[in-house]
């Protein structure tokens, strides 16, 4: 199975860094990236230490509903080119561990789905969790419970 692995939509990035709303309805901070553990959910890239970034709060649903967490991530505070591709990005592998979970089409959690696993593992973890069809995507979640990234089944080449 291909994945389908992406950044937050580049209109949501956007708008925070225009001084739009987070998840809480405040602006995002800028902050100094300082160390390595600092990445942006726009191009699923770690940003730089000492370049600017901005810390928001962030819901990764479409729509208000029980399931619908927010939670704290960064962005780069300048542009950057949204993550595309079918593998997950190759810094995923030092996440020790991480947290991954299927939600259904309604994006309520699918229980039986979450697991904690180190980095290495994690694109077979979401094969696993989306080869069942009455998952819809899956979350990957920093050991802090930081949301990552949301993966999909990918269309076949
Ligand atoms: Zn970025």
């Amino acid at each position: 199975m291909r994945l389908a692995v992406q950044g937050i939509p580049t209109a949501q990035a956007d708008a925070i860094r225009r001084g739009g709303p987070d998840a809480n309805g405040q602006p995002a901070l800028r902050r100094r990236a300082e160390g390595p553990g600092n990445p942006c959910r726009h191009c699923l890239q770690l940003i730089a230490d000492g370049e600017d970034k901005l810390v928001l709060s962030y819901r990764p649903f479409t729509s208000l509903q029980p399931y619908a967490e927010a939670g704290p991530v960064f962005l780069h505070a300048r542009g950057c080119e949204r993550y595309e591709a079918d593998t997950l990005p190759a810094w995923f592998a030092f996440l020790a561990p991480a947290l991954v979970r299927g939600y259904d089409a309604r994006d309520w959690i699918r229980y039986e789905t979450g697991r904690v696993v180190d980095g290495p593992e994690l694109e077979a973890r979401c094969r696993q969790i989306l080869a069942d069809d009455d998952v819809a995507y899956v979350h990957i979640r920093s050991k802090f419970n930081c949301f990552q990234c949301r993966v999909e089944r990918g269309q076949p080449v």
